[in-house]
């Protein structure tokens, strides 16, 4: 990408001759090998491609010489094996052939018969629908080590005769519009194949058969006990093992580049498919699964000196292919019983080639009620609606591949690659940050306005002009000019002031066009939002995931509130209303450049750079503590911040939390100075332990570098955001929650600033008044009836917070957990309690008693009636003849025992318990392998509030009257 700006004359090459080794990925897009990947001898998911450039210096003379004399030189390639292509010329383009190219050729030697010319299909290269492009020349090799001439069969795909290398002349640009004008230096660019050199090197027909593959192909067996790799290819390869050796090799080498350079499975399909396809065949081919875990320790082995960032991340892409594994395993699981369902009743979907994803069940149920809906509306589709395939894109997370499957299994046609574009350029609009703003003022229309007229773009360096004395942030306002204003979809750049009536219309406008000066009727009033465009700004606009800042903008004796910014190619919209001061309507007459001074919110803006500069910080930190975690989003607001990030393997538990907020703490108190800088695209490849987006493209030059170097935790991101100059600003940080957003996919929520330490003074207070429960508990201090609203009290502090400060996430986690604790602790007390006062109230009962039994009911109980055992209480007295009664507000329940002796047909526990049964409409029972006759009781039953004291006295009386009229002899004494 760096030598794109070189090219194009942006950029200053790193020096006027290179040679490199560039890793390559062809699995999507213009270059897609994916579906020849194991199928022939040379074509690679990844592979390393060797280059020489020129950038301004040497051109096509010495170029092919080079390439000539290396191969047939040190390389010693026999020349009757080489051939060479040149471009043929294209009317289209308008461009002739690359005569000058053949003629160098043939000065080199190479014969006539040997030098083919190509059309610009394959002999003109392009980097894209624009940028830099040119001519190429290609050496292609033949394998067969015929005599007779092969030229025939140059370029026709043959496994034994390929292309080795591609040299191109850059000497064109094309540009948007379409036409190629030459470049204003020419240059060269060149790439060879290093494993098809390999392959010739060492005398081999296919770049499997070289030690690049072949330590992977031994791994494979001796994990697996497969038979041995014999280099049969298509319907040679009778049971696919061959074919299954070779591309889960590949696929091993390009997952460990790939997860190496910090690409992530989650954000890119491409690579997921591959990855999956690899576990796939580890597991269908070779019967064994964690292959791809081993043989990234090989890839590592074979390319680690060269590509040492692979020894680094090791650990990382391990875990990464685990979680990924796993995450395939557990799909499979859910995902795949549903779909089995679902391929009974269709049998055509079978075809469906990727079962993996989690929506594929859902989707084609939603396309199969769609097309329904469209069917009955007599509207039967041919093709698959853009809306329905973007739908299953977006909402199911099927990839445009499965998409196309299942279009075809319902007979419509999708256009893959239309989709991919379409979805290109979505991605594209999403990038220009339209977002949710007046469309009227921020829209395509308001940019093409502002183009066509010629109104410069805004100049806004000045945002990051802002100085710090003694702490204290100042954001000097900037004198700026007025371009243009924005209003009902209209260019408005010059204006006259005109109060028409007393309504609250305060500004007339006319609009210019090139000079030409149009009255038109609108007007703009005082609620009419408007655009404001200034050559200057101060104002951030959104960008790396930093809100917008607000302010205003004094125009004249006119002020204007800026309620959001917004940039797009370059404009910055300031986006706001003019102010009614004390009820009077702003009058002015504006002209375009009109002298203004804007001026930013400065606690809005400090309150961004608090969170920007502590996201930073928590993505550092996640990062020290859990290795493969990657940020996927973020959104920085002037009171709190908000993180998204992919896990992958364990999730963060409160603990970790706190360790996070530990170390940034830490660092805050350090007072850490937060360093930008800027470099280019060539100083961003050299940038080690750089935090990069993953699937961000970063321009040429400019990257802004922001740097934290604290002893505990560094953090060196590549960001445009505007930051605090030292930690110290943040002052302290809390995290307040922790949400899990799916699937390896987690979001944190932050607040830095005052607010900070007063979330986290409110969170000690609650944890304070935990611990003086716990103490009252300990000592026995607590008064149990009083205890639950202590509990619940602190609960609602702890959960009701809305009109209060927050409360730090791990404060209110260790909260909850000791609240859990000690009501259990407290339960289990009160129970024990309980149980004495039970027996100290049985006991003074039957040393009173002058009765020789005794009947009791117990004082009403809060807790249930399970944990208060009656059992142990006849026990107490099991020379008497007992009969007791508990019960709390709802329920209540009895037990009765009878000493043996005393037990007879008159009068035994079974009779006794039938006096008070028919008052409880209960059931008695005896415990099992009781007598029934000595020991009974009544159930826990439920009885209404109100009836509970009469029912209660009922049996007590009718209880004893029974238990009078027949124990009769002289008390049994009590234990
Ligand atoms: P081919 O026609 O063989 O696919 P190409 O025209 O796509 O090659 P270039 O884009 O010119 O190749 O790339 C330059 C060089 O990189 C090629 O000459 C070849 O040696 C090597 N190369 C290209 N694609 C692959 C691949 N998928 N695997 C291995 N090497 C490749
Ligand atoms: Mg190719």
């Amino acid at each position: 990408m760096y030598f794109k700006g070189v090219f194009l004359g942006h950029l200053n090459p790193p020096a006027k001759r290179v040679a490199n080794s560039q890793k390559c990925i062809r699995i999507g897009g213009k270059h897609n090998d994916l579906d020849a990947v194991g199928q022939d001898t040379y074509h690679h998911t990844f592979f390393e491609m060797l280059g020489n450039w020129s950038f301004g210096d040497y051109f096509k003379e010495e170029a092919c010489e080079f390439a000539w004399k290396l191969l047939t030189g040190p390389y010693g390639i026999n020349e009757n094996r080489l051939y060479v292509t040149y471009f043929a010329g294209d009317e289209k383009m308008g461009l002739k052939p690359d005569l000058e190219c053949k003629d160098i050729w043939l000065r080199l030697g190479v014969s006539q018969d040997r030098i083919l010319p190509f059309g610009s299909q394959d002999n003109f290269w392009e980097m894209g629908t624009t940028g830099p492009c040119g001519p190429c020349t290609e050496i292609h090799i033949d394998h067969t080590m015929q005599t007779s001439n092969q030229a025939s069969r140059v370029n026709r795909g043959h496994a034994d005769l390929t292309e080795l290398w591609n040299i191109v002349f850059i000497e064109y640009q094309r540009l948007s519009d379409g036409p190629i004008v030459p470049l204003p230096k020419k240059h060269i660019d060149t790439g060879m194949g290093f494993e098809r050199l390999v392959a010739v090197l060492q005398g081999k027909r296919s770049n499997y058969d070289t030690d690049l593959f072949q330590p992977l192909f031994d791994t494979i067996k001796k994990k697996t006990n497969a038979p041995e790799y014999q280099g049969r290819f298509m319907s040679a390869d009778k049971n696919g093992i061959d074919t299954a050796y070779r591309t889960l090799a590949d696929h091993a080498r390009m997952v460990t580049i790939a997860l190496a350079d910090g690409m992530l499975p989650d954000q890119n399909h491409k690579l997921r498919k591959v990855l999956r396809k690899a576990v796939d065949v580890g597991e269908k081919v070779f019967q064994q699964s964690g292959l791809l875990h081993e043989l990234s320790f090989r890839v590592a082995d074979n390319l680690g000196n060269v590509y040492p960032e692979i020894q680094k991340n090791l650990k990382q892409v391990q875990k990464l292919i685990a979680y990924e594994e796993d995450l395939l395993k557990s799909l499979r699981d859910t995902a795949g019983t549903e779909w089995k369902r679902i391929i009974k009743t269709r049998s055509a979907l079978a075809s469906v080639s990727n079962t993996t994803a989690p929506g594929l069940a859902a989707a084609y149920k939603d396309l199969q009620s769609s097309l329904f809906i469209l069917a009955s509306n007599d509207k039967f589709p041919r093709v698959l609606p853009p809306d329905i395939a973007f739908k299953m894109y977006d909402t199911y997370g099927l990839d445009p591949d499965t998409i196309s499957e299942l279009a075809k299994v319902e007979s419509l046609s999708f256009d893959k690659n239309e989709f991919n574009n379409e979805l290109n350029n979505a991605r594209q609009r999403s990038k220009m940050n339209f977002g949710k703003v007046d469309e009227e003022i921020v829209s395509q229309e308001s940019l093409q306005l502002l183009e066509k007229n010629n109104v410069p773009t805004t100049d806004d360096s000045a945002k990051y002009s802002y100085t710090v004395t003694d702490k204290v942030y100042y954001f000097p306002p900037v004198n700026c000019k007025l371009l243009g204003m924005i209003v009902g979809g209209k260019l408005i750049s010059e204006t006259q002031s005109h109060v028409i009536d007393d309504s609250q219309s305060i500004i007339e406008a006319t609009v210019m066009h090139s000079g030409n000066i149009v009255e038109i009727d609108s007007i703009i009033d005082a609620n009419a939002t408007v655009g404001l465009i200034l050559d200057k700004t101060p104002f951030y606009s959104p960008e790396g995931g930093q809100g917008s800042d607000v302010g205003q903008i004094q125009v004249k004796n006119v002020i204007f509130d800026v309620k959001e910014v917004r940039k797009i190619c370059n404009y910055v919209f300031h986006i706001g209303k003019f102010i009614v001061q004390d009820g009077i309507k702003p009058e002015a007459e504006l002209h375009v450049g009109d002298e203004c001074v804007a001026t930013i919110n400065e606690k809005t803006r400090l309150g961004l750079m608090r969170h920007h500069t502590s996201t930073h910080l928590i993505n550092a930190a996640l990062h020290k503590i859990l290795p493969a975690t990657g940020q996927r989003g973020s959104n920085v607001a002037k009171d709190s911040l908000d993180l998204q990030f992919s896990v992958f393997g364990e999730k963060l538990s409160p603990k970790d939390i706190e360790t996070v907020e530990t170390l940034i703490n830490k660092s805050i108190n350090a007072d850490v100075a937060v360093k930008t800088r800027t470099i280019d695209a060539l100083g961003l490849t050299s940038e080690e332990n750089i935090t990069l987006v993953p699937g961000e493209v970063y321009p040429d030059t400019g990257i802004r570098i922001v740097e934290i170097i604290g002893q505990d935790l560094q953090s060196i991101e590549a960001c445009c955001g505007t930051h605090v100059q030292n930690t110290g600003a943040l002052e302290h940080l809390c995290i307040l929650k922790v949400k899990s957003l799916g699937t390896g996919s987690q979001s944190i929520r932050a607040i830095a600033g005052p607010i900070a330490r007063l979330a986290r003074q409110a969170g000690e207070n609650v944890k304070q008044q935990i611990i003086l429960l716990e103490e009252d508990i300990n000592t026995g201090n607590a008064q149990f009836n009083l205890l639950d609203t202590r509990v619940q009290d602190i609960k609602r502090q702890l959960m009701d917070r809305t009109e209060r400060i927050p409360l730090p996430y791990s404060i209110k986690h260790e909260c909850v957990s000791r609240l859990e604790m000690l009501a259990r602790n407290s339960k289990s007390q009160e129970r024990s309690a309980m149980k004495e006062s039970i027996e100290n109230e049985l006991k003074s009962i039957v040393q009173s008693c002058t009765l020789p039994f005794v009947v009791h009911c117990f004082q009403p109980v809060n807790v249930a009636l399970e944990s208060v055992s009656l059992q142990k209480v006849t026990k107490f007295c099991s020379n008497t003849p007992t009969l007791v009664i508990a019960h709390n507000k709802e329920m209540v329940k009895a037990r009765c025992s009878v000493p043996k002796e005393m037990a007879s047909s008159e009068f035994n526990a079974q009779l006794w318990m039938q006096t008070v049964l028919p008052i409880f409409k209960a059931h008695g029972s005896s415990p099992k392998g009781q007598d029934p006759l000595l020991i009974q009781h009544m159930k826990s039953k439920r009885v209404s509030d109100l009836e509970l004291k009469g029912l209660v006295e009922r049996a007590v009386i009718e209880a004893t009257k029974f238990a009078a009229l027949h124990v009769k002899k002289s008390r049994h004494q009590t234990k």
